[in-house]
This record gives structure tokens, C-alpha cells and sequence, in this order.
């Protein structure tokens, strides 16, 4: 019989180095994953059976065994589900496929040891978890519908063994030979406990089996260690927080307890019950594509899939948990499940449920809001783009900071809206980095003078959001840097430093070739120079975002308009030497000062900081001589 040994991928090698070793004090966890592992086997070889009859025949006794042999020191955790062959299990004992892997061990590479745990509980180790217990563990697997068998062996320590066996009946068996310092797991009661306190919801009986020896007869006796209740059909009021923390980890495999917990029941015209968690932490890989849905969904408690898209929209994937309905025909198949039009009905009232439940956390309890909206603020505020069904409901779920909140505080756009001046008609935005980078920005200034509260929108989605939102409640959503602001000055007063100005901007206009117009600024009271853009072109920030990501060869920048502030005592001077000559060379010079100061209050680099540099200088010299 052929035998090959093979390499485990490098990636692999590495976070199994650190899994040992960061999860020492969480051994008992490598159960938990086996036994969701076997659950979910039985859950798929029962699925395709639906449609595939051959498949289960003869073995629907779905049942997860877990056998403890003290004399040879092995525990052995055997499934009659769907199995694995030769290239499956390859593919899955030898690589871990998700993306985000490299980056993943980067980050658990750079935390704390005691963060580690919390990030690969994220992470989900699985399968792996096994070598923190044993120093060999094999697998005999049977897919189902074949008849070959296959053994998969490894001490973890780098490389793997694989070739055909033979096995009775479908299914995997997984034996760890326990290391000596874990055979605490081969005791009954420890076992019971585990079992009892990680995986007692699994739907499948976990039998304990135990050997005898009597009378010179071996005698093999069962009996399970779940209740197999399933916790989502339960009432609400008699699940307790333990409860919902154990199942949550084990459909999440996160560490951590949930930020919410959201049960109900809909009754009447369609019924279902749904049981979903918000986690408190953004999983690590959660942008990549390999995402599941994080909702699985169950047909009169049989388990359909866990990657179905329709139950809940893109902007919602964070959410965890279970949907079980008795509407749906058990005899789904995959496709149909896209079409189905209950399921539309489900996602909505799942939506509707999910905004509630954080529009209470926000106004009951802001602090847990904003730990929540930290990590998942982005990702929701996609939705405003995505569906304009609840775009209203998700813009007044989104937090701001402003020119009005302190330092941890923030402002909701009701709140925005509600502390309007009397004459106040837009909602002000700003766009950049960070509150901080933003505080002092010169854009601001006219907004200080006139006690209007301008947003800062800080994330990268923002600009995105303000775009297609367009305006909250009927008032508009207007960027302070771009197109013409509502006056602030007089209009006569302005018509006439407009005509004093005139020649000087033309001037000043054709000479400075970045910018497409030189005009007069209503928006600055102390700042002589800003930079702006059309109304609806791409703003400054959202430009380097782009430039970041490689992507301004495709995108011309968007034109400049330097604003100039006719009451500045330079702009004054500048007149005035311009009035004595208007070929004074200075005139550009100086031009250019007030360009790369403007560069720089937008948040951008000055393109030749050299030159600045030497101007300034010049100016000084001049200064002090
Ligand atoms: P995860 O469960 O997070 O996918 P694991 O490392 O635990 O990661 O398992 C990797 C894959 O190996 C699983 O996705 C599954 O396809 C396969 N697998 C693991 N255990 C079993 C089993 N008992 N029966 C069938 N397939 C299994």
C-alpha cells in the first residue's frame, strides 16, 4: 500500500507553533473543536442525503462516539459523517486555506501573550488544537458513497503521512495518543464536563463508550453526555448568559462572550425562530472573502447551511447565529434556497430586529454603542449604499465626532440636526484622518464665528456615505471644502472686495498652474489661503486614499480653487504691492506661499517642499535685514 509523506504548508507550521504554545491554560478546547468538527460532518452528510438517498442509507443512527482507551493513553472521537478522502483530507489536515492566514500570524506574532488566546479563539484553530494534547494523532477517514478508506498521521511536527486503509463503515475517526501531561482527558467525569459545558447543545447524541472487562468478556456500554437541546428553541427567559457565552463561542469560535444577544420568535404569517449574537471584536479575517454568512440556518432543526447570502445582507455579515425555520420544505436544495421568496421575508424581519437592537443599545447604553460602532461602524455603514430600504434607519445609527464633542464623546445625526442654528440649513461635514488632524483646519473658521457644529467624517466609508445619502431628514449634507458655502459675509461687502481683487486673483490665477481659479474666500476669518474643490468632486482625503491604494493613475486629481481671505493683512499687502506694480516678481512668489500653506491645511504634501523652503527663507531674510 502506498504511503506518502507530506509537508505541512509553512503558514501552518508557524501558527501551530504559536496555538501550542499561547493556548496552554485552553487545552481543554481542542474537544470542542473536534466535536463541531463531527457535528458538522453529520450535518452535511444528512443535507445531501436529502436529495441523495444512497448516501446515508443503512447508517442513519447520526451519532458521535468518543472513546477512551487508558491503556494504550488514546482518545478517540469517531463520527458517521460525511468522511474525507484522500485529496480532502490533504486539503484540509495540511493547509489552512482561509486567506488572511499570513497576516493573521503577523498580528498573534506582534500581541501580547495574553491577547493571543482571544485572537485565535477568533481566529478558530479546529483540527489543529489536537497537538496541544497529543504529541500523535490519526485520522481513518470514509467519505460517504465511497468504499476506500484513508489514514492520515502526524506528530505536528512538520510533515504528515497519508495512505488508503480500510475502514467498515463512513466517517472519521480521530485518535489523539495523548502526551503525558494530558491524560487527565481520558477521565470520564473530565470528559462529561467539557462536554457538558462546550458542546452540550450539539444536536447529535456524544456517547461516551466504555470498556469492561467482566467475566473474561469484554462489554462495551454507551451513554450520552449532551442534553441536545436545542438552546434556540428554548424560552427566552430561561437561558442563562453561560449559556448563551457557550453557544455563541461554538458557532462563532470566538473566545470572548457576545456584545448582544437577540432571540425571538415570529409567529403568524410565517414562523421561525432566530437566535443571533453581535461579537464584541471584529474577527480578524472578516473582510477577506472566504466570510461566511455568519448566519446558519436550520429546517425544523436540521441544519440546511451556513453559507446562506439571502438571510441577511453584506452590511449585517458580522452578525452570528441561527435561524430556524418551519415554513421552508426540508427538501431544499442549495439552489433553491436563493430563490426562495420566504427567505426574503426572514432576512427583512431579521433586519428590522437587528437595527432595533442597536438602536436600543444606542440610546440605552452608548458607551457598549460605541464599542460596537468602533469595530463595526464601517462595515454597517456600507449598508447606506447598499440598501435604500433601511438607509434612513442605518444613518441614524452612524456616530460622529464634531466640532461640539469633547474628547469621547460623539454626536448622532438627530443630535446633529436637533442643535442646528435657527438659520442653519446643511448639515457640515469635513472630511480627513482624524478628529485631530481635522480640529484646526482652516476650513473651520467660518464655522467657528457663526456657532455652526460641523461632523467629522473620519472613516474611509464616510465620504462614500455622505455621497449617497445626500441629505438626513431634508437637510442636505454639505462638505465645508468643496463648491460655494451659503454667505457669510455681506453681499455688498463681498461684491466689493471681489472687484478689488479682481486683477490680483486673475493674476495670480494664470500664474499658479495647480489650481484652475484664484477666488475670494467666504469660509476663512484667520487663515489667509484654503484650498477647495467643485461641489461632488473627490475631495482631498478620499484622493490620497486612493493614491495609497495605487489607484491615482486612473483617477485624475480633482481640480483646486485657492480661496483667498480679503481681509488678511497679507492678501492686503499683497494688493497692495501688486497696486505699485503689478509685474513685481514677488507677487508670484509669494503666491506660491500662500498655495503650499493651503496644501498643507488640506492635509496634502507639497509637491516640492524645497522650493517652499527657500521662499519662506527668502521672506525671513528680508525680515531680518
Ligand atoms: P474548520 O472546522 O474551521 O474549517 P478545521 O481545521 O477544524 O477547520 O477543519 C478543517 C476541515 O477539515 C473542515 O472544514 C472539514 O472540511 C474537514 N474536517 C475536519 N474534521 C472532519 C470530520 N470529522 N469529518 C469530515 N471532515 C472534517
Amino acid at each position: 500500500m502506498k504511503s506518502e509523506t507530506l509537508e505541512f504548508k509553512t503558514e501552518l507550521k508557524q501558527l501551530m507553533e504559536i496555538i501550542i504554545h499561547s493556548l496552554y491554560s485552553h487545552k481543554e478546547i481542542f474537544l470542542r473543536e473536534l466535536l463541531s468538527n463531527a457535528s458538522d460532518a453529520i450535518d452535511k452528510v444528512r443535507f445531501e442525503s436529502l436529495t441523495n438517498t444512497a448516501l446515508a442509507e443503512g447508517d442513519e443512527d447520526w451519532k458521535i462516539r468518543v472513546i477512551a482507551d487508558k491503556e494504550a493513553k488514546t482518545l478517540t472521537i469517531s463520527d458517521n459523517g460525511i468522511g474525507m478522502d484522500h485529496e480532502a483530507v490533504i486539503e484540509n489536515l495540511g493547509t489552512i486555506a482561509r486567506s488572511g492566514t499570513r497576516a493573521f500570524i503577523e498580528q498573534l506574532k506582534n500581541a501580547k501573550a495574553e491577547q493571543r488566546p482571544e485572537l485565535i479563539g477568533q481566529f478558530g484553530v479546529g483540527f489543529y488544537a489536537s497537538f496541544m494534547v497529543a504529541d500523535k494523532v490519526t485520522v481513518v477517514s470514509r467519505m460517504a458513497g465511497t468504499d476506500k478508506a484513508v489514514r492520515w498521521e502526524s506528530d505536528g511536527q512538520g510533515s504528515f503521512s497519508v495512505e488508503e486503509t480500510q475502514k467498515d463503515s463512513r466517517g472519521t475517526d480521530i485518535t489523539l495518543h495523548l502526551k503525558d501531561d494530558a491524560e487527565e482527558f481520558l477521565d470520564e467525569w473530565r470528559i462529561r464536563t467539557i462536554v457538558r459545558k462546550f458542546s452540550d447543545f450539539i444536536e447529535h447524541p456524544i456517547m461516551l463508550v466504555k470498556t469492561e472487562e467482566k467475566d473474561g468478556t469484554t462489554e462495551t456500554t454507551e451513554d450520552r453526555a449532551n442534553s441536545g437541546q436545542a438552546i434556540w428553541l428554548r424560552p427566552r427567559s430561561e437561558i442563562k448568559d453561560e449559556e448563551h457565552a457557550e453557544f455563541y463561542k461554538h458557532i462563532s469560535h470566538d473566545f470572548e462572550e457576545p456584545l448582544k444577544t437577540i432571540h425571538f420568535a415570529a409567529e403568524g404569517t410565517m414562523e421561525f425562530k432566530a437566535l443571533m449574537y453581535i461579537p464584541k471584536k471584529r474577527p480578524p479575517y472578516f473582510f477577506s472573502e472566504e466570510q461566511k454568512h455568519g448566519l446558519q440556518l436550520y429546517v425544523k432543526r436540521v441544519f440546511i447551511t451556513d453559507n446562506c447570502e439571502k438571510l441577511l445582507p453584506p452590511y449585517l455579515g458580522f452578525v452570528k447565529g441561527v435561524v430556524d425555520s418551519s415554513d421552508l420544505s426540508l427538501n431544499v436544495s442549495r439552489e433553491m434556497l436563493q430563490q426562495d421568496k420566504l427567505l426574503d421575508k426572514i432576512r427583512k424581519s431579521l433586519v428590522s430586529k437587528i437595527l432595533a437592537a442597536l438602536k436600543e443599545m444606542k440610546e440605552k447604553s452608548l458607551d457598549e454603542y460605541k464599542t460596537f460602532f468602533a469595530e463595526f461602524g464601517p462595515i454597517l455603514k456600507s449598508g447606506i449604499a447598499q440598501d435604500f430600504e433601511h438607509r434612513e434607519a442605518l444613518a441614524e445609527l452612524a456616530i460622529f465626532s464634531s466640532t461640539r464633542t469633547e474628547e469621547d464623546q460623539v454626536v448622532t445625526l438627530d443630535q446633529y440636526v436637533e442643535g442646528m442654528q435657527a438659520d442653519q440649513e446643511q448639515i457640515y461635514y469635513l472630511v480627513g484622518e482624524s478628529k485631530q488632524a481635522l480640529k484646526h483646519s482652516p476650513y473651520l473658521e467660518v464655522f467657528a464665528a457663526r456657532n455652526e457644529e460641523v461632523l467629522f467624517f473620519t472613516d474611509p466609508i464616510d465620504e462614500i456615505v455622505a455621497n449617497t445619502l445626500g441629505e438626513y431628514k431634508g437637510k442636505k449634507l454639505k462638505a465645508v471644502d468643496k463648491g460655494e458655502l451659503p454667505e457669510s459675509i455681506n453681499k455688498d461687502k463681498k461684491e466689493e472686495l471681489q472687484k478689488t481683487y479682481k486683477g490680483l486673483f486673475d493674476f495670480l490665477g494664470s500664474s499658479l498652474e495647480p489650481v484652475k481659479e484664484v477666488r475670494l474666500s467666504t469660509r476663512l476669518k484667520d487663515s489667509a489661503s484654503c484650498l477647495v474643490v467643485e461641489e461632488g468632486a473627490m475631495g482631498a482625503h478620499m484622493e490620497r486614499i486612493m493614491k495609497e491604494m495605487g489607484n491615482d493613475a486612473m483617477l485624475p486629481p480633482s481640480e483646486r480653487i485657492l480661496e483667498l481671505n480679503g481681509e488678511h493683512p497679507v492678501v492686503k499687502a499683497m494688493q497692495a504691492l501688486y497696486d505699485k506694480d503689478s509685474s513685481d516678481a514677488r507677487l508670484v512668489d509669494y503666491g506660491w506661499i500662500l498655495y503650499d500653506q493651503a496644501v498643507l491645511a488640506e492635509g496634502s504634501k507639497i509637491k516640492d517642499p524645497a522650493a517652499f523652503a527657500k521662499r519662506v527663507n527668502d521672506l525671513l531674510l528680508k525680515a531680518s535685514s
